[in-house]
């Protein structure tokens, strides 16, 4: 049964200003799974002026009080974890197991900011004036916080934590796709004790999301998505020069050369691939391989991502959920049909599994050998499990094939060459890369693009650092 859900304005649940809703569907059935309330400009100006009210008193209290808050909300996350997980799972078809492993990261986000809270600091600067030159960081004001279906909870952990610890308030708003679980993380962080108005959670399509890159008392923009609607959102913000924080598209390479350990490549490289079914933005989406070892390695990976199980997401033995939509289900094979009629090869996949339910977007891991750096497939963010495998003869090879791309977002390099890994790593163009493993995003560290795949980082310090103003103060001794 499709449940109704309200918007959560200024930290209370409230209908939309003119009544309006749209229906949220489940990616493996096709099925409505809510209704949901669509929230208006109006709702966005109320949340906003509401932030911009609540923000100066949560400025001021104490940097340990504001942590503390964070802290009980991660509790709140905890204690409702596999719940969350299971509604994730089915607003977004990811498997159970991508699901927990998402609300595992969402309260360990939320303590990363909350401890980190004494660790964002200024500078005292010698100066021939003989005062104190230094510098202190400051909060923006009101934030508006734009996530992406894939991951919504972890993303609104991501920025709302950082946001909220450094003294901003937030006005948040989920992806129409996938709005359910985080409604349900605001009104955690009201039970745990966020002052009305800190937090506005705020679902509705681009229309919301370009009325809050409008709004003239948002200071900030942290945005995930694609890189099309992040051109979009800078042109906008550049009117009254929000800081922008961008985290966009991707076409990631993993690159094998011949001393790699092989057989761990072909173990282990697919998941970096089909994790999430591909709808990943550091999904290493090229393959490049050193010819001398391309047979070997195509038959082990493809080998490896035959045996992935397509079906059911709530089942703890699905390794693929269904893509978001059919829809975006029929445009991955789109580019799978285009490639094979301009040469490509599909080695595995290519197709939609069968026996399962015809309203969910289903696609098997796809293998395609054949493909041209050119071709459309190998140079644009397909986001489903597709795969182009591309063959190279050298290192600078490898290096040009993986920089011919417009994005720059993550990848992998496989070797066993030490002075190999460090030469390739600092050539390849990417806000953050892997040498030997398929993961490079880390809470701690900072996370984010380069090239079209964004502007600015998230997570470590940074992400921090990026909701703070510095303002330099000079005080006289003399
Ligand atoms: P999308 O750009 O379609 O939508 C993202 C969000 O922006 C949604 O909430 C949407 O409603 C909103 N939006 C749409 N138009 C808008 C506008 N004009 N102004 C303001 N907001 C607007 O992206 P998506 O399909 O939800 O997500 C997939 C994309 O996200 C992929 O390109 C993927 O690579 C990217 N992504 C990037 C990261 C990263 O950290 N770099 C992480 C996950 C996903």
């Amino acid at each position: 049964m499709a449940t109704s859900e309200q918007l959560v304005l200024a930290g209370t649940r409230t209908p939309s200003a003119d009544g309006k809703t749209f229906t949220v569907y489940e990616p493996a059935t096709g099925a409505e799974l809510a209704e949901v309330a669509y929230a208006s400009v109006e709702d966005v100006d109320r949340a906003v002026a509401a932030a911009v009210t609540a923000q100066e008193s949560w400025a001021d209290q104490a940097p340990s009080a504001r942590a503390a808050v964070l802290h009980r909300w991660a509790d709140l996350v905890e204690a409702r974890a596999e719940e969350l997980a299971v509604l994730q799972t089915r607003e977004n078809g990811l498997t159970i197991r991508e699901s927990r492993g998402m609300l595992w990261a969402t309260s360990a986000l939320l303590r990363y900011s909350a401890d980190a809270v004494d660790k964002i600091v200024g500078e005292t600067i010698p100066n021939d004036a003989g005062g104190l030159l230094m510098t202190q960081r400051e909060p923006l004001g009101v934030v508006a916080a734009i996530t992406a279906w894939n991951a919504p909870i972890a993303m609104a952990a991501q920025k709302a934590g950082p946001a909220l610890v450094t003294g901003n308030t937030v006005v948040l708003k989920p992806s129409e796709l996938a709005p359910l679980t985080s409604l349900i993380f605001g009104d955690l962080a009201s039970e745990a004790g966020l002052p009305e108005g800190c937090l506005s959670i705020l679902p509705g399509d681009g229309s919301v999301g370009r009325a809050l890159v409008e709004n003239r008392a948002v200071a900030r923009v942290t945005f995930t998505g694609s890189t099309a609607t992040g051109q979009d959102i800078a042109l906008r913000a550049a009117s009254t020069f929000k800081r922008l924080t961008l985290e966009l598209g991707g076409k990631s390479a993993a690159i094998v050369f011949a001393d790699a350990d092989l057989d761990r490549v072909c173990a282990v490289a697919p998941e970096a691939m089909f994790g999430l079914a591909g709808q990943d933005c550091c999904a290493r989406s090229r393959l490049l391989i050193h010819e001398s070892v391309y047979d070997q390695v195509i038959e082990g990976y493809a080998r490896t991502s035959a045996r992935l199980k397509v079906g059911d997401p709530l089942d703890e033995t699905t390794d693929l959920g269904p893509l978001i939509s059919v829809a975006q289900r029929d445009r991955v094979h789109g580019f799978v049909e285009e490639s094979v009629a301009d040469g490509a090869v599909v080695v595995t996949g290519g197709a939609k599994p069968a026996g399962l339910p015809e309203g969910g977007g289903w696609y098997v891991p796809t293998v395609l050998t054949g493909v041209r750096p050119d071709m459309r497939v190998a140079q644009e963010e397909v986001f489903g499990p597709v795969v182009s495998v591309i063959p190279f003869a050298t290192e600078e090879e490898a290096i040009r094939l993986a920089n011919d791309t417009q994005y720059g977002l993550s990848g992998s390099i496989w070797t066993g060459n030490i002075a190999r890994a460090i030469r390739v790593s600092r050539k390849v163009k990417s806000g953050v890369l892997a040498v030997n493993s398929n993961t490079s995003n880390y809470l701690q560290a900072p996370f984010g693009g380069v090239k079209q795949s964004g502007i600015g980082r998230a997570n470590g310090l940074a992400g921090l650092e990026a909701n703070t103003e510095l303002k330099t103060l000079f005080m006289d001794g003399t």
